[in-house]
């Protein structure tokens, strides 16, 4: 039997049905446990807590299964939890009609280290974890089984697969695939998605609602759309009539698919520039130049709590300088997917940009991910997207 024995006093977290179990807690180990193996979880008593998967480079050594010592951790087990989140999402209204949406969301949908999204017939699987990793051909047949798809795409690129110790993987898992792009329809709107190079999955499906948001307010108003990746909020907010949408972003690759997005779209009023955004604020502040309407979706600043107070700069500078663009009564949406900065922080961050930009704004509406990225409340880490909208005076 292979074993996790913990500290006295370390089985508290678990109690509470937080999925991980960090190195620091374990007081022993039993039976040999391979990386991704299966075991069982007890206290310093001997008491069983969890049946988990073990990992033995990673800090965060195992995560949680299950916790109800009866289930047993087979190829039975996968396909119930991912029919559940299949589930959970076709009882949600507005995700009912959706072709494309996350269907495993990791740690929030019981199935630690594993994120799937549905693109029409296609999946895209990541498996960021040991024991996601060693699952992965029961996980295949149950999202086949389950989802309704034809075809299924493995992206394990992400970085944090080194902290696991797993190698990057990518490549076809099931069914044929002619063409690493595919299109989909958002709202009206058609999107390229380059599932094989882009990043994450391919598109930022956590932005659904808030694209919508944004087209809903863009009209008529002059748009600043910062990080734009394969221009989403872009082509959102030209949709709704915004009269001009600046976009930019860093990357060639990803201008080039925004470029691509508009003209499948029919819409005008698009200009993308390759540049910095941290410098070309500072130019367009130079210039003189305003907006009515900024989105700024940055890459993740602080993965970890360890990187929040660099990161807090980072978003304070970009804010400043958005709010001083902005014309009197201009929006701005502005984004954190940092997992080590909350949502309270975030907030306090973006207040203290607004008073050293000496304008008064107010926060309209607070902001994060789709519901097809639900949160374990036992799992507050599960929520990275926040946002906010606000208004300057
Ligand atoms: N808003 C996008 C997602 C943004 S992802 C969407 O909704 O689809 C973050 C983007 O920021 C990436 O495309 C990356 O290329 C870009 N990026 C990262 N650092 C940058 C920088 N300093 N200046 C400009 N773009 C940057």
């Amino acid at each position: 039997m292979k074993r996790l024995f913990l500290k006295a006093g370390k089985e508290k977290s678990l109690l509470r049905r937080h999925p991980w179990v960090f190195s620091g807690a374990i007081e022993r180990v039993a039976g040999e446990p391979a990386p991704g193996d299966s075991v069982v979880v007890c206290s310093s008593a001997g008491a069983f807590l969890a049946h988990a998967a073990y990992s033995p480079a990673s800090q965060i050594r195992a995560r949680v299964w299950s916790y109800d010592e009866a289930e047993a951790i087979d190829a039975g087990f996968f396909r119930r939890r991912v029919a559940a989140a299949v589930a959970l999402r076709r009882g949600i209204p507005g995700l009912r009609g959706a072709a494309s949406l996350r269907l495993v969301h990791g740690e929030s949908d019981g199935l630690p280290g594993l994120v799937v999204d549905r693109y029409g017939d296609t999946l895209v699987a990541q498996f960021l974890a040991a024991g996601a990793d060693a699952w992965r051909e029961a996980i295949a047949e149950a999202l086949l089984a389950e989802c309704e798809a034809t075809r299924l795409y493995e992206r394990s690129d992400a970085d944090v697969r080194a902290l696991e110790g797993l190698a990057p993987r990518s490549g076809p898992l099931r069914g044929a695939f002619a063409s690493a792009e595919l299109e989909i329809e958002e709202g009206g709107l058609r999107y390229v998605v380059d599932f094989a190079g882009g990043h994450k999955t391919g598109f930022y499906l956590d932005q659904r609602d808030n694209r919508q948001l944004c087209r809903e307010l863009a009209h008529r108003r002059e748009v600043l759309n910062c990080f734009c990746y394969t221009g989403g909020f872009s082509l959102a907010t030209l949709a709704g009539g915004a009269t001009s949408a600046l976009s930019i972003d860093s990357s060639a690759d990803a201008l080039a698919l925004a470029r691509r997005n508009a003209a499948l779209n029919r819409l005008e009023g698009a200009e993308w520039l390759e540049a910095d955004v941290f410098a070309h604020l500072r130019k367009l502040r130079d210039q003189a130049r305003r907006f009515d309407f900024i989105v700024l979706d940055p890459p993740k600043f602080a993965p970890t709590a360890a990187h929040a107070e660099k990161a807090a700069r980072a978003y304070k500078d970009i804010n400043l300088l958005a709010f001083k663009l902005l014309r009197p009564g201009g929006m701005m949406m502005s984004f954190s997917c940092s997992g080590g900065v909350s949502a309270d922080l975030f907030q306090k961050i973006v207040a203290g940009a607004a008073l050293d930009a000496r304008v008064d704004a107010r926060v309209l509406r607070r902001l994060g991910a789709a519901a097809d990225h639900p949160v374990a409340l036992a799992f507050p880490e599960g929520e990275y997207l926040k946002g906010l909208l606000c208004q300057v005076v």
